[in-house]
């Protein structure tokens, strides 16, 4: 069957046609700027990119433009839309109501709808794309994946905050955890490249992106998560603060003569590795600059690399042990320097890097020395493909 897998955010729409026998990639790409101008980029398998400037008013033109292009006559890869036989939109915040995956059905949506309040910025956007495609395949399933899903399974002492407990009953405020497709996906592949069973096996997964969160898998469930309620909380991420003292939110306010929402502007947009170098969001750009000598993006780097050391930590307490560390995402997979900043400071966990693995970039390899206690893995993320799995499990 061939799954079409739809990201949407509010201006922009990443797809992935994935053949889930083979499990290859038979087209992707993007549209940008919805509701702005328009711009549609498209790539079949093996063929070239296609980037398109046109006018795309609304989510519904973007999808039409995309499989327009899925079925174009010299470039596409599918005759008729019944070559898709079913659709996986990923959701950002299932709240409490979804554990798994599930049908996309009114009541389902109406539920996600419900919970836009904790992801104002990403579950009404996600919806415009279902109800889109809907809209455009109405006769296709589709099938709901959740950020916040593979993470349901923390217990109490791990998501709740010490707020007053009406606030979570009355207003569900809790950690609910992000990067749930990604940290479920890579903590499988991690099990089975080191061949052990997954229910057994105690991981930490650092999915280090742009936004970066890190998990505590135990015998196959999530026990702990750095992002919260929201994906600001955790980690120091590109543009993101992670964690920071509440009454800093009010003392900035008040120096900087902002409201709440201005604050919360610059603590998602404005801060991170960006805000501390004043450079970049990129490590790329970040690593540069130090190179040339400048110590605010040094500075930026160790702040990094520091929170991750942290939180491996903390949540190798929180197992009572750990097995294996894995890296993944834009950081995760391409930055050696990062990697091995981090690793050096878990030797007291036993751990010990092979450079020369850990020199290599964009493949599964496991960079620990064979005699090192705790195994480190790098394993890129797939988090379409987990998509098109859980879409297809539920389909058929
Ligand atoms: P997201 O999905 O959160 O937007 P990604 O997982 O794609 O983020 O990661 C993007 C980030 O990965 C970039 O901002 C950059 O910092 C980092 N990155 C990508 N490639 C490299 C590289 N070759 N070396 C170092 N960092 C890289």
């Amino acid at each position: 069957m061939n799954v079409l897998v739809i990201n949407c955010g509010s201006s922009s729409l990443k797809y992935q046609v994935i053949n889930s026998d083979s499990e290859a990639v038979l087209a992707k790409g993007l549209c940008e700027r919805i509701g702005i101008d328009g711009r549609l980029v498209y790539q079949p398998a093996g063929g070239e990119k296609e980037i398109t400037e046109a006018a795309m008013p609304t989510h519904k033109q973007a999808i039409q433009m995309v499989i327009d292009a899925l079925m174009n006559e010299k470039t596409g890869v599918i005759k008729s839309l019944d070559e898709i036989g079913a659709v996986g939109h990923r959701v950002v915040h299932g709240g409490e109501k979804f554990a798994a995956s599930a049908i996309i059905t009114d009541e389902m949506i109406k539920v996600v709808d419900e919970c836009s309040d904790l992801a104002p910025l990403h579950n009404p956007a996600n919806l415009i794309g279902v109800r889109a495609c809907q809209e455009l395949m109405p006769n296709t399933p589709m099938v709901g994946v959740f950020d916040t899903a593979f993470h349901q399974t923390m217990p109490k002492e791990a998501y709740l905050y010490g707020v007053p407990y009406e606030y979570y009953e009355k207003y569900a405020v809790r950690k609910y955890g992000f990067h749930g497709t990604s940290h479920s996906y890579v903590s499988k592949r991690a099990a089975a490249i080191l061949n052990k069973p997954y229910e057994e096996l105690k991981t930490i997964v650092c999915h280090l992106g742009n936004g970066a969160s890190i998990c505590a898998v135990k015998n196959g469930e999530s026990v702990d998560t750095s992002m919260g309620l929201s994906p600001l909380e955790g980690l120091v991420m590109g543009t993101r603060s992670g964690d920071i003292d509440p009454s800093a939110v009010e003392f900035l306010a008040k120096k900087e003569g902002l409201d709440l929402a201005g604050i919360l502007n610059v603590l998602n947009k404005k801060s991170g590795v960006l805000g501390l170098s004043g450079v970049s969001s990129d490590f790329r750009d970040l690593e540069t600059a130090t190179n040339e000598g400048n110590e605010r993006a040094k500075a930026a780097t160790q702040v990094f690399v520091y929170r991750v050391i942290k939180y491996i930590g903390a949540y190798a307490a929180a197992m009572n042990g750990v097995d294996c560390i894995c890296f993944t995402a834009g950081v995760g997979e391409n930055d050696s320097n990062i990697r091995k900043a981090v690793c050096k400071n878990l030797s007291y966990l036993g751990i010990q890097i092979d450079e020369a693995a850990n020199a290599k970039r964009g493949e599964e390899i496991v960079i620990s020395t064979p005699d090192s206690k705790v195994k480190v893995l790098v394993i890129p993320t797939n988090e379409e493909l987990a998509i098109a799995r859980e879409t297809v499990a539920l389909v058929k």
